[in-house]
């Protein structure tokens, strides 16, 4: 099973990088507001460059003065199973099995963007309206 990991990125500004074992790196995305269980939450996901599968677990500072300085936690991991789609086509479905993240979730690219994707919640067992994104920091 390919894994799958979000890192809490306390950078210049707080996000979220959401990122998935694929071709043997960590296809990456940073989700600014953070992934939701919420199907009614559209998700901002902009691409990112590809990752070494070797950051997959990776936590601690990165240094003032490089790029992207600041604390990083892994705020959710586990391993996930793509369902349909694939970068190429603009369009992935994937079924997370994490801690935080669970069930099925689209990732798709808006029309007429190279980078912007959206990350959606699919309506299944897993989905909660009521969901409030809590960092790991706090
Ligand atoms: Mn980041």
């Amino acid at each position: 099973m390919p894994v799958f990991v979000v890192h809490e990125h306390h950078a210049k500004r707080l996000h979220f990088d959401l990122r998935l074992e694929m071709e043997g790196v960590l296809k990456s995305w940073a989700v600014p507001k953070g992934p939701s269980m919420n199907p009614a939450d559209k998700r901002l996901a902009v691409m990112v460059n590809d990752h070494d599968l070797a950051c997959a677990g990776f936590e601690g500072t990165i240094p003032e003065g490089m790029y992207g300085a600041g604390e990083v936690f892994v705020w959710d991991s586990g391993t996930y199973a793509l369902k349909a789609g694939s970068i190429g086509a603009g369009k992935l479905e994937v079924v997370f099995r994490g801690k935080k993240l669970k069930g099925v979730f689209a990732l798709a690219r808006m029309s007429g963007k190279e980078k912007e994707w959206l990350l959606i919640k699919k309506h299944d067992e897993y989905a909660d309206r009521t969901f409030r994104l809590k960092t790991v920091k706090g």
